[in-house]
């Protein structure tokens, strides 16, 4: 078996069924054997590809959206940059090369990088270096670790979908927690096990029995602390991610029902409870919830949009126009990197991009599309 089916297999003999966002914070986050601290999940793996890693184009048109709001908030001499989950650096570097133009902006960063894996932290020092060597970045392990002495302008793509939910499942009295127990042959299996309950509302009696329901109090308390920051020192914060689609007929749209837990496992689909360390787990993001607790702080949300929209509206059409004119041998390949990124059967729509800052601040560049309602 091993070694980290084995200490959660432990855990569980020592005081039962785990619950999910403790078995996610086991298998992604365990400081030896988690799936974000060991090695690079991107590397020979290929666990996935991120929107960055598809097209230099998604960091430029990003470092657009920050440029411009630099100027909105009328060119503050230090800023914070901050890009929670960077990865390989990729978009980060992309972003310092497309805004190098701007001038007094890269004056103005003070660069922090919030990272739990540090063979990627070596790696993003080095893409950080090649476009700018007089920037020198700090790492922090998590987002609250960050100073906040100076405006933020805060990124982070694919960064909430790895944070831990709790999931609970509608039975006869409400909604009871979903968790993880040994099975027979000593592996994992999912059971509805104990008393651990969302507190109940009414609106719960009208799903369906054995209706999953998923909550993130993880995502939710970084957002509460990212809007707390801006209310504190101003800025803008872009939250990219893979959306938690409700069923269009959903009769109960303020909920997000579905069980949207996945485990990828060297490049293939698997069970989150097939190779706990090895394979990374993502869950959709339930954009709906993380702006009711933006509102609740006190703090504007904008969007979210889909990631097409808010690439669009950056002109990324203009841009694939003269990256194919100056790049023509490459022309089919940069198109179809494009096209991967807006088009709504891939990820333009299945993507999408929330904006937060303090309330009465300046509109955002990308997020002219009317808001959803709730
Ligand atoms: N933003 C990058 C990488 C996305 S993958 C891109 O778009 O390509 C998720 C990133 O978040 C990785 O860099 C991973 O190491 C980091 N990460 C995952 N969980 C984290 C946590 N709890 N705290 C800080 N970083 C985390």
């Amino acid at each position: 078996m091993k070694p980290l089916e084995a200490l959660i297999g432990q855990l569980i003999d020592v005081q039962g069924p785990i619950d999910v966002a403790t078995y996610m914070t086991f298998a992604l986050g365990h400081p030896v054997y988690g799936y974000y601290r060991s090695g690079d999940p991107f590397g020979a793996r290929g666990d996935f590809v991120t929107a960055p890693e598809i097209s230099q184009v998604f960091g430029e048109l990003v470092g657009l959206c920050l440029a411009d709001y630099w100027l909105k908030l009328g060119c503050p001499a230090r800023i914070a940059l901050v890009e929670c989950g960077p990865g390989r650096g990729t978009l980060m570097a992309d972003l310092l090369r497309a805004t190098r133009t701007v001038p007094g902006l890269h004056e103005a960063l003070d660069l922090q990088l919030v990272e739990i894996n540090s063979a990627l932290t070596t790696r993003q020092a080095q893409a950080i270096r090649s476009v700018n060597s007089e920037l020198a970045p700090a790492w922090h392990e998590a987002f609250d670790k960050v100073p906040a002495s100076a405006p933020m302008f805060v990124i982070a793509n694919e960064f909430l979908d790895a944070l831990p939910i709790r999931q609970y499942v509608r039975d006869a009295q409400g909604l009871v927690e979903r968790r993880i127990d040994k099975n027979d042959d000593g592996g994992l299996a999912f059971v509805v096990a104990g008393r651990s309950r969302l507190p109940d509302r009414p609106e719960f009696r009208e799903l369906p029995a054995g209706t999953i329901v998923e909550v993130s109090p993880a995502r939710e308390g970084f957002v509460d602390t990212l809007a707390a920051r801006l209310n504190e020192v101003g800025g803008l914060a872009l939250l990219i991610d893979y959306a938690h689609q409700a069923p269009a007929d959903t009769a109960l749209p303020a909920i997000a029902t579905g069980d949207t837990l996945q485990g990828i496992y060297r490049g293939e689909k698997t069970s989150p409870l097939a190779h706990p360390g090895l394979a990374d787990l993502t869950a959709q993001v339930d954009f709906a919830a993380l702006r009711r607790t933006v509102r609740a702080a006190g703090a504007r949300s904008w969007g979210p949009v889909g990631q097409g929209a808010f690439l669009r509206e950056l002109g990324i059409e203009l841009r694939e126009q003269v990256l194919t004119k100056v790049t023509p041998d490459r022309a089919s390949e940069v198109s179809a990197a494009i096209r991967r990124l807006i088009d709504p059967g891939e990820m333009g729509e299945l993507f999408q991009v929330l904006a937060l800052t303090p309330e009465g601040a300046p509109q955002p560049a990308g997020f002219d599309t009317p808001e959803p309602r709730g």
